[in-house]
């Protein structure tokens, strides 16, 4: 069933809002002579590891955010990188530490994490941070589900008393998305591979949450006709059968899928946004906004930690 009204939830503009803010708060923050800092480990050559880097340092440059990108091989050891972070922890002049995800096989990603201090941990997975968002306690909540939130707020989509369902149950997307969601006192069920009937579940859904890694998994007939979608899902397709899949006679894509031998798509079906009442787009919904948030911790970071106002 096509409603054929689904509204779009541009993160695209969104982000830009938000950004906007981010640089009148850091103009007032450098009146009091206060640059805040983000420190940025990336680990390794994954090339969507380095593209996330880049957009994340460029974005600091374009807001006037101080930003340290610290490229080590993949062979760094555990040990190293914890003393990294020691280091980053001591420099004064870095109010943000994000080590990007992931990191290679070989380091126990937990003891890095860890070792970062909580008020400069704007990625908020130190367990301080996970503790505090879980307990209601003010904490640096982790950007894209942070983001998911500002979105529907900004929408002003109905959280409160709604079924959100949210599939996927990770500790950087999924499970900080359910708290959240939760704190904005939405009925929250958490789906994950193991949960029996899916569709059952995601049948029920107001407000659908995907945070899977599957390209195109939610389809139409799992959603709720007039549901609103956030697919949070950034998976690449290069196989041609597969983009006929999701993507027969759409031009715009082909043109795309053409040039770059790819298209970006996320863990819904294009199909199931057809049936909701407002979906995000991949790309130019939830993942714009995680970039916004960032810079948005940095500074919220800076000035916890500076005492700036
Ligand atoms: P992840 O750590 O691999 O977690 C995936 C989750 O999906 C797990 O909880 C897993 O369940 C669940 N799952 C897997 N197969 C399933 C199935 N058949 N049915 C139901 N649940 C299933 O991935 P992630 O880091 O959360 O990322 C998820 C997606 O979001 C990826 O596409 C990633 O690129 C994207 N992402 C985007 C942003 C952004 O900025 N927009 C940020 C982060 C992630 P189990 O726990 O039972 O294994």
């Amino acid at each position: 069933m096509s409603t054929g009204k689904a509204r779009v939830l541009d993160g695209v503009s969104i982000a830009a809002t938000i950004k906007s803010e981010v640089a009148a708060e850091l103009a007032a923050m450098r009146r009091a002579g206060v640059t805040p800092g983000l420190a940025v480990v990336l680990v390794g050559d994954v090339a969507a590891s380095q593209i996330y880097v880049r957009s994340k340092v460029k974005a600091c440059g374009e807001l006037g955010i101080y930003s340290d990108m610290m490229v080590r091989s993949a062979t760094t050891t555990t040990e190293e990188l914890v003393e990294i972070v020691a280091g980053l922890n001591a420099r004064a002049e870095i109010d943000g530490i994000l080590v990007q995800l992931p990191l290679p096989k070989h380091v126990d990603t937990r003891k890095v994490l860890d070792a970062i201090d909580p008020a400069k941990d704007v990625d908020g997975l130190h367990p301080m941070n996970v503790g505090c968002l879980q307990t209601g306690r003010p904490a640096l909540a982790p950007c894209t589900p942070a983001g998911i939130i500002e979105m529907l707020k900004r929408e002003r989509i109905p959280i409160s008393g709604q079924h959100a369902v949210v599939v996927g149950r990770s500790d950087l997307a999924g499970k900080p998305a359910a708290i959240l969601l939760l704190a904005e006192n939405a009925t929250v069920t958490i789906c994950h591979s193991k949960t029996r009937d899916l569709g059952a579940v995601t049948r029920t859904a107001d407000i659908l949450v995907a945070a899977i890694g599957i390209p195109g998994f939610i389809t139409a007939e799992m959603v709720k006709p007039g549901a609103v979608l956030v697919d949070v899902g950034i998976n690449r397709i290069s196989e041609r059968a597969e983009f006929e899949k999701f993507f027969a006679r759409d031009a715009e894509r082909e043109a795309g899928f053409a040039k770059r031998g790819y298209t970006v798509i996320g863990d819904m079906d294009p199909r199931a946004f057809e049936v909701s009442g407002a979906y995000t787009p991949v790309p130019g919904g939830v993942g714009a906004l995680t970039i916004a948030m960032l810079m948005s911790n940095t500074v919220c970071a800076a000035k916890q930690r500076r005492g700036a106002r």
